[in-house]
């Protein structure tokens, strides 16, 4: 399986990964172990205070398998979850299989089984009676997947859409699928969805899932949002910037639109919050039902979670009961290398153990594969999900009875005195990891591992996750938000007030790329600038290569750095070769963005072929992906009356419109062979991975920083320093 070639967290985790296979190397040697021994000493002496006999050891199992484990992890059964409203759980219907029904019939019959159904009228009631409501009801109740077709059979969608907003594009999509299926029709037709880059909806829509920032653009085309009759924003209690926007704007709009609808729905009972933001509206809760879910915690922390994680899988598959495994992981490579090693582990078992069926899901999964999780496990078999944050409250997959739950997510974080955005790998908190545990107890009794102690969920981790806008850049938002002709930002109604400092760097960023003027006000430049769902400097560089007569190539290179580190890919046998052909896109030490614009133009003249990406160690998939993000850039450039010009010939004219965007991501090169940064001097070095890695130019420009064993510059372009006094005299003055 190939492996991405440029990971997030690149040599350090590499490194860690390398460990982790290399502990796996030798299946069978292992020391004798009984897995779980703590736990059922644990159990033993509390024995009476259990309401479940969690797993109950399968005593057999275990001693048959004990040469499954080198290394075992102890466990220390700490807490029980209980269970709530199971009564209704067992008077609710159930669907009948007996009789052969067709699949829609089927699908129907589920439906009447959520923990929702029973509050479908007064639900619909309470949406009559008032304007804007607050939702709430644990994840898997139904709340997306039902109430906007609640409200279709209610007749709202006669006057108008339903809009079903998500944090994550992933969700969107397999909502919208799943609710196309539930009501029978094709996806895109009445139910579509709408994610950055690609709109699956039609003129037959009437119930539209979209993410967050999707709607938040929408704004800017339609600011009453007058074709839709109910907006649902969704996942609420995520508090993403483009949610925290969106309160803000929907709200306002509700002031002038009487006849609109507004829910926000949450998965946690802290909904008094979004209440009392929203004038008092009155919440209605939807009971949840969930099975008792014990909790388990390491005996002593774990320095490795991708190595606990995979011991923890194993030790379960091995001594559990039946019933699927979720593992919350960090993102894709992290997904990536687990899914190989556990294929890996389990081959060299063979058919001693039961087939473990591992199932993949996170953002970039191709749409056909993003299905399999909800797939039935075949009977003998297990499945593994090793999803992102994703499965936390975004999706439900039925069938889990064991949560794995490392305790760390990626969240992107800001400092504004230094302008740096990264993405680290940050300890959950503990309304997540509640949330987590959660998802083993939806269809009986479930159970958790954490692969922390007791003493770190209690001291190390914060009660509630820090609202996004509060650690993030803000450019990108500032500008929608001036480009809606909301100026006084300071006292737009926010939910919580991003940091001042982080609003006036935004407002300094927007100034020197002149899309806003010393008043504060959207300029051309920034109402072009607006058009484009992009990060602000990316747009700078499309709408400044108007002037280079390069606009054919900066949509490209927008694309191809949208498509973020998945272009590349380095087989482990044959890594000299795809180095190799990598390095041929970067002759004559172009630099990394030429290098991306190479690769697009190299491909196009093959007619876009599959063969050649193979050939060429390149990911089809981003490839097409690229393709289609160009294609709506082409289009935007038209909106924004830009020509498509190329200029091929004049490579430098290529790279001043690239620093006309990035010009706040420049680094000089030191005598000790490390780059400064010209503005709020840091010390950075270029990426391995780059074109330019062992040229070391005096001067370069960097798409990002990334931190990983070192602070780097991912995506890297020479420099002439004169470039920067004609683009950006304003921001720059040369001392040297
Ligand atoms: P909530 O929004 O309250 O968390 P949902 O409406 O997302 O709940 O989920 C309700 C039910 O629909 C769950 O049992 C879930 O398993 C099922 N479901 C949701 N999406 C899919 C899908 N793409 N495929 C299969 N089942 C799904
Ligand atoms: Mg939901």
């Amino acid at each position: 399986m190939p492996e991405a070639y440029d990971q997030e967290g690149g040599v350090n985790q590499g490194r860690r990964f390398a460990a982790a296979i290399h502990r796996y190397r030798d299946p069978g040697a292992g020391d004798k172990m009984v897995p779980f021994a703590e736990q059922e000493a644990w159990e033993n002496c509390q024995s009476g205070k259990a309401t479940l006999k969690s797993g109950s050891r399968n005593k057999q199992a275990s001693a048959d398998y004990e040469f499954v484990f080198e290394d075992g992890i102890g466990f220390i059964k700490e807490s029980i979850m209980d269970g709530v409203n199971l009564e209704d759980e067992m008077s609710s219907e159930k669907p009948d299989d007996s009789t052969a029904k067709n699949a829609l019939q089927k699908l129907q019959e589920e439906r009447k089984t959520l923990p929702i159904h029973p509050y479908r009228d007064e639900l619909l009631q309470a949406i009559h009676d008032h304007q804007v409501m607050v939702i709430v009801g644990e994840t898997g109740s139904g709340k997306t997947t039902q109430i906007p077709q609640y409200l279709h059979e209610a007749g709202y969608t006669k006057r108008g859409l339903v809009g079903c907003t998500q944090p994550r594009r992933v969700a969107a999509m397999s909502v919208a699928a799943r609710v196309s299926q539930e009501m029978g029709v094709k996806l895109g037709h009445e139910v579509g969805y709408s994610i950055r880059f690609e709109d699956c909806s039609s003129e037959k829509t009437i119930l539209k899932y979209m993410t967050d920032g999707m709607l938040l653009r929408e704004f800017l085309s339609e600011p009453d949002l007058a074709s839709y009759s109910v907006i649902m924003v969704d996942e609420g209690h995520e508090r993403t910037l483009s949610t925290d926007i969106l309160f803000g704007l929907v709200k306002d709009v509700t002031r002038f639109r009487k006849d609109l609808k507004l829910l926000i729905s949450s998965a946690t009972l802290d909904a008094k919050k979004f209440s009392d933001y929203f004038d008092s509206a009155p919440i209605f809760k939807i009971p949840g039902r969930r099975f008792p879910v014990t909790i388990n915690f390491t005996k002593a922390p774990e320095a490795d979670y991708i190595d606990a994680a995979i011991v923890t899988v194993l030790q379960i598959h091995v001594t559990q009961p039946p019933g699927d495994i979720l593992v919350f992981l960090t993102g894709q490579e992290e997904i990536e290398t687990i899914d190989e090693i556990l294929k890996y582990r389990t081959r060299g078992f063979g058919t001693k153990i039961a087939e473990l069926i591992i199932c993949p899901i996170y953002a970039n999964l191709p749409t056909e594969l993003q299905a399999k999780i909800f797939e039935p496990t075949p009977d003998g078999a297990r499945k593994v999900v090793l999803a992102t944050n994703i499965a936390e409250t975004s999706l439900t997959i039925d069938g889990i009875k064991y949560v794995v739950d490392p305790g760390f997510c990626k969240i992107k974080s800001y400092n504004p005195r230094t302008g740096v955005e990264s993405l680290l790998i940050n300890p959950i908190s503990k309304a997540s990891a509640m949330q987590r545990a959660g998802r083993s107890g939806r269809t009986g009794p479930g159970m958790c591992f954490r692969l922390y102690t007791a003493y770190n969920f209690q001291h190390d981790l914060d009660d509630n996750a820090v609202p996004e806008i509060q650690r993030t850049n803000l450019a990108n938002v500032v500008l929608t938000l001036k480009s809606l002709g909301i100026n006084d930002l300071v006292n737009f109604d926010f939910m919580d007030p991003p940091p001042s400092e982080a609003l006036l760097e935004a407002l300094g960023q927007l100034y020197a790329l002149n899309a806003l003027n010393s008043l504060g006000e959207l300029t051309k430049i920034g109402r072009r600038m607006a058009e484009f769902p992009l990060d602000p400097m990316l747009s700078k560089m499309i709408v400044a290569s108007e002037k280079y007569k390069c606009s054919e190539e900066a949509i490209t290179i927008a694309s191809m750095l949208s498509i973020g580190n998945s272009i590349f890919y380095r087989p482990k046998d044959k890594q000299v070769h795809a180095d190799n052909a990598r390095m041929n896109f970067h002759t004559g030490n172009v630099g990394d963005h030429i290098a991306l614009l190479n690769v697009y133009n190299t491909w196009k003249e093959t007619n876009y072929s599959t063969q050649w990406c193979y050939e060429n160690y390149i990911q089809v998939r981003s490839m097409k992906r690229a393709r289609d993000i160009r294609d709506q850039l082409e289009g935007l450039l038209e909106r924004v009356e830009i020509e498509p010009t190329s200029n091929l010939s004049d490579l430098d004219a290529v790279k001043r419109a690239i620093t006309s965007g990035f010009f706040h991501h420049s680094a000089k090169l030191q005598k000790t062979g490390a780059y400064r940064t010209l503005k709020k001097p840091q010390t950075v070095h270029i990426h391995p991975s780059s074109g330019l890695a062992e040229v070391l130019p005096r001067w370069v420009i960097y798409h990002e920083l990334v931190l990983t064993t070192k602070e780097y510059m991912r995506q890297v372009t020479e420099l002439k320093p004169e470039w920067l006094i004609e683009i950006a005299p304003h921001y720059y003055q040369m001392k040297d």
